[in-house]
């Protein structure tokens, strides 16, 4: 199961962090795993960031935390964030995750503000050479990284219709990257989230989850918060959210916009068939773990041993 976390000088360390300083956005990806085309407007405050990550930081420390949403650009004042995200000593490096649309209306104080501004570039949606040049020109006189990645495709991410399969759950949740690899853990209204899926899927799927922090823990001053934190993390079961959500062994469809009306629509099929069996087990086999074995497959290979 997931690797332990490291513990230096005290500190949980993790590659990232992320914070969804809007959760609303000006595009409506058919695939968006936070949910973004249907959430209301919600802008995150510099103060609550502040409280929340100072007294996370006394027992955690990420390489990095990510600024994203919804489409980050967005907050009308991001500059602020980011001070307080760096402020709080949690991180030395601030990076903003975007679609790129908005960055020509960012000022002096916004590339002051962060060390990376990750672009992701849509299909029809994204900036031009024209414009991506100049970004460049300004990154690079600010000395801030600009990557820009191409995104074609999206994986299913969630299935709006009861899941009750159980092995199923298990099998999403052990081959799912976001939690174990790339540690996606995310914070929002004082609580912390192993990703960001176990943050949104709980509060929209309102008739599946009977409460929005069912995987969430606290963000508290207790002295004890550190070993409580630890062992949050290092949980080896399916979160709740597991249950809803197809982690990244959904299969790849295109990237295209869908109205935001139909959103949800679109994401009522079983979950058993969004799921891409190949993707799961690959990944599994690449960790010298087994997949797991349908219950049938099972008794077929039995009855068949049982009959040399
Ligand atoms: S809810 Fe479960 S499957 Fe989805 S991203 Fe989180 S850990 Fe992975």
């Amino acid at each position: 199961m997931p690797d332990r976390y490291r513990v230096v000088d005290g500190r949980i360390r993790n590659d990232k962090c992320e914070i969804n300083v809007v959760e609303h956005c000006n595009l409506s990806c058919k695939g968006c795993s936070h949910l973004s085309p249907i959430l209301p407007k919600h802008f995150v405050s510099p103060v609550d960031i502040s409280t929340d990550l100072s007294i996370l930081a006394r027992h955690y420390r990420a390489d990095e935390v990510r600024l994203v949403g919804g489409e980050p650009l967005l907050h009308p004042d991001l500059p602020a964030v980011a001070a307080a995200v760096r402020a709080s000593g949690i991180t030395e490096r601030v990076c903003v995750v975007t679609n790129g649309l908005l960055l020509d209306r960012m000022d002096e104080s916004f590339w002051q503000a962060v060390d990376k501004v990750e672009v992701s570039l849509y299909p029809g949606r994204h900036p031009s050479a024209e414009h991506h040049a100049r970004y460049e020109d300004r990154a690079r006189d600010h000395g801030v990284d600009l990557v820009a990645s191409r995104v074609d495709r999206f994986r299913q991410s969630y299935t709006e219709l009861p899941n009750h399969d159980r092995a199923l759950t298990e099998r999403v949740f052990r081959s799912c990257k976001i939690v174990h690899d790339w540690r996606c853990h995310t914070v929002a209204n004082g609580m912390l989230f192993r990703c960001p899926q176990s943050y949104f899927l709980p509060k929209v799927l309102t008739e599946h989850f009977a409460v929005p922090d069912v995987d969430a823990l606290r963000i508290d001053a207790g002295e004890d918060f550190g070993d409580r934190l630890l062992a949050f993390l290092d949980a080896t079961g399916p979160l709740a959210s597991c249950s809803q959500c197809l982690g990244t062994s959904g299969h790849l469809v295109r990237h295209v916009q869908v109205r935001r009306t139909q959103f949800r629509t679109e994401q009522e099929i079983p979950a058993r068939e969004m799921v891409s069996r190949r993707q799961g087990h690959r990944w599994l086999r690449a960790r010298g773990r087994k997949p797991l074995e349908s219950t049938y497959r099972r008794i077929r290979r039995a009855v068949s041993r049982g009959r040399r």
